[in-house]
């Protein structure tokens, strides 16, 4: 049993989709809960259920469309991704997972396949986290990570409340949140990385997420005056910090799979052209795919900034400030993917996510897997991203395969 996917049907509905919040350079802005949010939604459930398909939405606003299956007391094989984007986002990001989706159901209508278990296709409230002090809320509150009040209650830099937002665009549904189990989530997401059009390599077979682990970092020295404080009697906070980050560069590199470090915050006091800075602050993100090297990563970044500031005669205070477990995905899940890829010779690789995704939250609850496609250039959270027919085409046949399958067996 098989059906083919329509790769100019997925794309014409992936650029319909995109006009709803164009922006002058030709990307998304679909900011959450905004009405052009309303729209993007609107024209899913449009869509969704003139593919036959029930909706159901849940109190947080996620969207479930129902492809009915043989046996309607089966846990649903689900998929999906986010309609919202960044304020100047692109067109693939999240909207492509859940146009493969309403793919996969287009295709099994067209070749009159029933399947056991039902098929839906998920649009998760808030992922990108642009508007509100949090993303992934619809996946986060369905995988029990955010209590449902707290995550209504949550508030935009107007005062709106996500409760309030939801209730204008007339998506605050009725079903209780995550009371519905899945037989299995597979999401479907661009890359947003350089890796797989780097190497030729048309779908990842996603392992997991990395972990995260950041600090604050504050750094005391002494003020003093850029003419008369001679270098070798100055406790400079800011230059301590610019040589801890240029050496925590270098560390990144020293693991296996190499991690990822960045500094992209830096406060200096007073901020002065002509004192010498006697306070800095500076942030540290740093992330790996594996919990007992974030931990060594940990170790080691503190031990080099004390040796650092203990050198330079400057006081160091690190505070943890996040802290995320990697996630890995379901062995089964991620084996499917890759078995879908050899059936159809389509070529590989196992790639962990460098991003997050409701896909991570949703690997709390369910068995979980995820699909990558390349995007161009790895560009992403920008209105420049791209990516090819083929590839989004590809990586819908991966998922409907890996659907088809998960449900009938
Ligand atoms: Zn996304």
């Amino acid at each position: 049993m098989s059906a083919h996917v329509n790769q100019q049907r997925l794309w014409d509905s992936l650029m319909r989709l995109a006009e709803i919040g164009k922006t002058a350079k030709g990307g998304v802005g679909r900011i959450a809960l905004t009405d052009l949010d309303r729209q993007g939604r609107d024209l899913f459930c449009t869509w969704a259920r003139d593919a036959g398909c029930e909706i159901r939405t849940d109190r947080i606003g996620n969207i479930f469309a129902r492809r009915p299956g043989r046996n309607p007391d089966a846990a649903p094989v689900v998929t999906g991704s986010h309609l919202d984007s960044q304020p100047l986002g692109g067109k693939f990001d999240g909207a492509f997972g859940v146009m493969a989706g309403l793919e996969v159901i287009r295709a099994l209508n067209d070749a009159g396949i029933e399947t056991e278990a039902p098929i839906e296709v998920v649009d998760w409230t808030d992922e990108e986290g642009a508007r509100f002090a949090a993303g992934c809320i619809g996946s986060a509150v369905f995988a029990g990570m955010r209590p449902l009040d707290e995550a209504l209650a949550l508030i935009d830099a107007d005062g709106i409340s996500v409760e309030t937002a939801l209730d204008e665009i007339g998506y605050a549904g009725a079903a209780a949140v995550g009371d519905i189990d899945f037989k299995a989530y597979f999401e479907a997401h661009i890359e947003q990385g350089p890796i797989l059009e780097a190497e030729g390599l048309p779908i990842g077979a996603v392992l997991g997420a990395q972990g995260q682990r950041c600090f604050m970092v504050t750094l005391v020295g002494e003020d003093g005056h850029a003419g008369t404080l001679p270098m070798a009697k100055r406790h400079d906070a800011f230059m301590a910090a610019a040589e801890m980050s240029l050496t925590l560069e270098a560390l990144a590199s020293t693991y296996e799979p190499a991690a990822v470090i960045t500094v992209g915050h830096v406060r200096v006091v007073p901020n002065s052209r002509n004192t010498v800075p006697g306070r800095c602050v500076f942030s540290i993100d740093s992330r790996h795919p594996d919990e007992d090297t974030l931990e060594r990563m940990e170790a080691e970044m503190t031990g080099t900034m004390q040796a650092i500031a203990d050198r330079r005669g400057v006081a160091l205070e690190v505070a943890p400030v996040t802290r995320a477990a990697p996630v890995a995905f379901n062995p089964v899940c991620i084996d499917a993917v890759r078995q879908a890829c050899q059936a159809r010779q389509v070529r590989f690789i196992d790639m962990h996510s460098g991003a997050g995704h409701d896909a991570c939250k949703i690997a709390k609850v369910a068995p979980t897997g995820m699909i990558f496609v390349p995007c161009e250039r790895g560009i992403s959270h920008n209105e420049a991203e791209n990516a090819r027919p083929e590839d989004l085409a590809t990586g819908a046949q991966v998922l409907l395969d890996v659907m088809l399958a998960t449900a009938n067996n």
